[in-house]
C-alpha cells in the first residue's frame, strides 16, 4: 500500500510542477526518473483516480487526451506539432458572443494554437545549410 501511494504522489507531482497538460506518456517518462519500476498502466489507473478524485481535468489537445491540474482558471493551449508538448496560455482575446449566431448562448470555449515551440523552432533552426 506505501508503494502505491508513493507512486500515486510521485505521477501527480508531475503534473503539478509541470503546469501544462501532459499526455499519459508523458507522466509516465516523467515520473519514472524517479521510480525507475513504474509501469504505464499504474500511470493510467492513477489519472483515473485524479480524475475521479477532481484533482485532474482532461484537455483534448492535438487530437490527444492530455490531463492537467485542475484548479487552474479557465485558459487556453498551444500545441507544438513537433514536439507535441502542449503549453498553457494566459491571454484569451476571443468574444465568444460576437462569434456567434442570434439566438445562440455561449456557455464556454476552447481554443489550441498550434505552431513550433522555442525550442524546436531553434532546432529547426540549428538544422538549416
Ligand atoms: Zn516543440
Ligand atoms: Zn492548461
Amino acid at each position: 500500500v506505501q508503494r502505491r501511494t508513493r507512486q500515486r504522489e510521485t505521477i501527480l507531482a508531475c503534473f503539478l510542477e509541470e503546469d501544462r497538460p501532459l499526455s499519459p506518456r508523458e507522466a509516465h517518462a516523467l515520473a519514472a526518473a524517479s521510480l525507475p519500476a513504474l509501469g504505464i498502466a499504474t500511470v493510467y489507473r492513477a489519472i483515473n483516480g485524479f480524475l475521479a478524485e477532481g484533482l485532474l481535468s482532461p484537455v483534448v489537445v492535438g487530437g490527444a487526451t492530455c490531463y492537467e491540474r485542475a484548479d487552474k482558471a479557465p485558459h487556453h493551449h498551444f500545441f507544438c506539432q513537433t514536439c507535441h508538448q502542449t503549453t498553457c496560455l494566459d491571454a484569451c482575446s476571443i468574444e465568444a458572443p460576437k462569434l456567434v449566431p442570434e439566438g445562440y448562448r455561449v456557455q464556454g470555449h476552447e481554443l489550441t494554437v498550434t505552431g513550433t515551440c522555442p525550442a524546436c523552432h531553434q532546432r529547426e533552426a540549428q538544422v538549416g545549410p
